[in-house]
């Protein structure tokens, strides 16, 4: 089965990308989804973010502090890659399990650090979503209501765009006046031809 990875900026379309994908039959594991749901059901990964940032990471309805775990990391790269080592390697045994429920030619993973995180490297193909900042600052303050420099600031944290095209196989331009659907059928058409 052939795996590949799906990832761009924060705001860039990856999931409105991934949602043709799926109606293409395509199934898609959406890696940050999955992280979060681990941090707040898996034993271990609850056991071991216990251990390192202490039990207030826990909010009291036992969902995992986002904002204090952010927080704590965001100045602190030990405890970053710390929470990487804990989080990471769960979400990789849950892909592959869920690898092995799948009955298709190809696979995608959605992962918006799939670079970053080395993720790719369990991928045989890289696709990236690749939009303007100015659309992408727009398109994030309209959806989440957050202020422009919130926004920029994640943009900030992030790869950029010419970072992540570098490493990629495909690259889906989705400015607004890119339509992404032919793109999507001719990247569709490479896989299932050179795999
Ligand atoms: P994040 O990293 O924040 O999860 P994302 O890369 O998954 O973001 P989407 O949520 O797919 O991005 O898209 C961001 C917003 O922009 C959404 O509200 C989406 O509906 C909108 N959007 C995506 N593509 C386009 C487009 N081509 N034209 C207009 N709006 C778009």
């Amino acid at each position: 089965m052939i795996k590949v990875g799906i990832t761009g900026g924060i705001g860039s379309g990856k999931t409105t990308v991934c949602k043709v994908f799926r109606i293409m039959g395509i199934p898609v594991f959406e890696a940050d989804q999955v992280a979060r749901q681990l941090m707040n059901s898996d034993t271990r990964v609850r056991f071991q973010l216990v251990n390192l940032f202490g039990s207030s990471v826990y909010l009291p309805d036992q969902t995992v502090d986002r904002k204090f775990l952010s927080a704590i990391v965001f100045n602190d790269p030990s405890l970053l890659s710390g929470l990487n080592s804990i989080v990471h390697p769960a979400v990789r045994n849950a892909f592959d399990a869920w690898c092995n429920n799948q009955h298709s030619l190809y696979v995608i993973q959605e992962a918006a650090i799939l670079f970053e995180s080395g993720f790719y490297k369990m991928m045989d193909k890289t696709i990236v979503v690749a939009t303007d900042e100015e659309e992408r600052v727009q398109r994030v303050m309209k959806r989440d209501g957050i202020s422009e420099e919130q926004v920029r600031q994640r943009i900030r944290n992030q790869w950029t765009d010419e970072q992540r095209i570098k490493m990629a196989d495909f690259v889906i331009n989705n400015n607004d006046n890119e339509l992404i659907l032919p793109q999507i059928v001719e990247i569709d058409q490479k896989i299932r031809i050179h795999g």
